[in-house]
């Protein structure tokens, strides 16, 4: 075992999987302020796996991270993802077909019939088609949480819930951390802390990078006369909502993007009855009264790639944020890329031959060496 002391602040998918990585060649305590994992934005996704969402970076992540979702077996269900437009997005679909086609060539143009098919409330007139990738996934989001969590103990690692870092601080060679429960000596911290990142940063007396949480809100509804099991999830080409068979039933969203404060999010009445409507509208389907609403907390960088690497200012302050909407399907690529480069400094070559770029996703695109230390 190494002597390299590590902290990781956060305790959701990013925090979790980045650990177990890190404890592999170093001696890692997690810190986290819930009683409980998870608890935040990794408690509250829509957990889908798709190669063809978000922008190059995200996408070259989603695919380096595949075979470990996959061998992990953390792929729940096979569940395609179909992009439907309305009588008018014609255009809108064939764009997107070509796009989508040249990164992923099992993708697919669906004509309207196709798609009646597929969901059969979509009825003639109703859709001028859409855009089928056969091979996303349902990703098993509470196995990869507690599993992470297991494996990375079972090596040694330390878990503190419970437990807010408020102050971290340089200490000679390397970093002394405030937390409400104590002070650690550590070498290094890895900052994971979803929708806080920003706010970590400037308790190590660090400007933050510009991180956005945005909420978004989901609920559950059933498709009375309907089997949903087999369904796609179902987006609107111009992500106004979405939903999904989960359990036999549906997961919708209004796929909204809310600027918000980091907090414990809650869902608005006004935003579940505005995506119950949109569905409505499109499908003609009767929602009639959605359950179980929830919300959580998408954090983006300003480029809406995630932020992994050493800050500039502060060397052993490590970031590792900003995972938007794709915290789970990214992230076996970035803990192995940020143990990778805590440990030598540079990207793996098969994170490599996917694309990953160590400049793309470091916090210096943000940030300078000599710009943005607070006073104090
Ligand atoms: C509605 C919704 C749908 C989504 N759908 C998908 C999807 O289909 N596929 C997908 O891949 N992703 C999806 N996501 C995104 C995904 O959930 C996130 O990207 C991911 O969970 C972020 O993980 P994280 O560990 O960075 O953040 P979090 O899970 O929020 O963890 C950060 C942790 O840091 C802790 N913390 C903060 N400050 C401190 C401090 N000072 N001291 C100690 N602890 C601290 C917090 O308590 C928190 O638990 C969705 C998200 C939402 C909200």
């Amino acid at each position: 075992m190494s002597s390299t002391r590590i902290i990781v602040i956060g305790g959701g998918v990013a925090g979790l999987t980045a650990a177990l990585a890190l404890q592999e060649w170093a001696s890692v305590t997690v810190i986290e302020r819930e009683s409980q994992l998870g608890y935040h934005a990794s408690g509250r996704s829509a957990a889908l796996f798709s190669e063809s969402y978000g922008n190059a970076m995200v996408r070259a992540l989603s695919r380096a991270s595949r075979e470990a979702l996959e061998a992990g077996g953390y792929f729940e269900h096979k569940r395609a993802a179909l992009h439907f437009g309305g009588p008018d997005d014609g255009e809108a679909i064939d764009r997107f077909a070509l796009e989508a086609q040249a990164l992923l060539p099992t993708i697919r143009r669906l004509s309207a019939a196709e798609v009646g098919k597929l969901v059969p409330v979509f009825s003639d007139g109703m859709t001028c088609g859409g855009v089928y990738e056969p091979d996303a996934m349902d990703i098993d989001t509470g196995k990869i949480v507690q599993e992470s969590a297991s494996a990375f103990r079972a090596l040694g690692g330390q878990i503190r819930t419970g437990e807010e870092v408020v102050r971290i601080e340089p200490d000679g060679e390397g970093l002394r951390v405030e937390t409400t429960a104590g002070v650690y000596e550590t070498d290094t911290v890895v900052n994971a802390a979803g929708a806080w990142a920003d706010v970590v940063a400037e308790r190590a007396g660090l400007t933050g990078i510009g991180l956005a949480p945005k909420r978004r809100t989901a609920f559950i509804f059933d498709a009375p006369g309907h089997d949903v099991r087999n369904w796609p999830l179902v987006v609107d080409i111009h992500e106004r909502f979405y939903f999904k068979p989960d359990a036999g039933r549906l997961i919708g969203s209004l796929a909204d993007e809310t600027d918000s404060p980091p907090c414990d999010a809650y869902p608005e009445d006004i935003d579940v009855a505005i995506a119950v409507d949109r569905i409505e509208r499109a499908t003609g389907l009767s929602i009639g009264r959605p359950q179980s609403p929830w919300a959580g907390l998408r954090t983006f960088a300003p480029d809406r790639t995630p932020v992994t690497g050493a800050d500039p200012r502060l060397p052993r302050f490590f970031w590792l944020a900003g995972q938007g909407g794709y915290g789970f399907q990214v992230s076996f690529a970035l803990a192995r890329l940020a143990s990778a480069l805590l440990r030598d400094g540079a990207v793996p070559g098969d994170l490599a031959a996917f694309g990953v770029e160590r400049e793309a996703l470091a916090p210096d695109r943000f940030i300078s060496a000599e710009g943005g230390r607070q006073a104090g």
